[in-house]
């Protein structure tokens, strides 16, 4: 069964979230602040982590910084919890490192329901083992992403030198789905459909949060800086390598 670590001060609602989680099955450690947290990860290195926004002398964001940051080599899946009236967009342009945003107050059913959209995810993409374009190679059997960057300024010209990609594992499923199916245009809630799976209840506008992560990963170290994923206006993104 998964592991999940909770990170919320509030005694109350931290204890709703354990009891809420324990029900369903998982392993479940607590901690009421980012330093504790970031400890109890370490030591835990946990499959999905429930991140409150709002924390005494660490917050949240910071919290998922270090945590994205860390070189564990297991890489969570994080669930930020952001207070009542907060701006989702305001979030979301942070490009914190979440995996969801899951508002406050929230159901207990809903809590559930994402929980689950997010651990079902690791089973995926398992049948192709590898993808391969011009500029891109994603390894799906060990998650791996490089770009194959080909210079033009060195002597030998041509020479093909790889660099890794550290994506978190949601921004590679995205990657991954898009790439499997090059010029093919996906609308926002194909998407989530089929990286989320087709419970997910949250904002749209987190598949834009994703592609505008993917698009800063993927540009760095690369001359020509292709995208890779193209907008297509009005309707949702498509993959390509020129
Ligand atoms: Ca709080």
């Amino acid at each position: 069964m998964a592991t999940i670590l909770i990170i919320e001060d509030e005694v109350n609602i931290a204890s709703l979230l354990q009891t809420c989680v324990e029900s369903e099955g998982y392993d479940c450690s607590v901690a009421h602040d980012g330093k504790t947290g970031l400890a109890a990860f370490r030591r835990l290195e946990p499959d999905l982590i429930i991140l409150d926004l709002m924390l005494p002398h660490m917050n949240g964001l910071e919290v998922c910084t270090q945590i994205r940051q860390s070189g564990v080599s297991k890489d969570p899946y994080v669930m930020l919890l952001t207070a009542k009236g907060e701006e989702i967009d305001r979030i979301i342009g942070f490009s914190t490192g979440a995996d969801d945003y899951l508002p406050k107050p929230f159901s207990p059913t809903e809590l559930l329901v994402r929980i689950r959209a997010l651990l079902r995810r690791t089973m995926r993409h398992q049948a192709i083992l590898k993808i391969e374009t011009p500029h891109l190679q994603i390894d799906l059997e060990r998650r791996s992403v490089c770009l194959k960057v080909i210079s033009s300024h060195t002597i030998p010209v041509g020479i093909v030198s790889r660099i890794a990609v550290h994506l978190t594992a949601l921004e590679f499923d995205v990657l991954a789905t898009l790439a499997n199916r090059p010029g093919r245009v996906w609308t926002r809630s194909q998407l989530l459909d089929d990286v989320w799976g087709g419970d997910f209840t949250g904002d749209e506008r987190i598949v834009d949060s994703y592609i505008k992560r993917l698009r800063h990963k993927l540009g760095q170290g690369n001359a020509e800086t292709y995208s890779f994923i193209r907008t297509v206006s009005g309707v949702g993104y498509a993959f390509e390598d020129p």
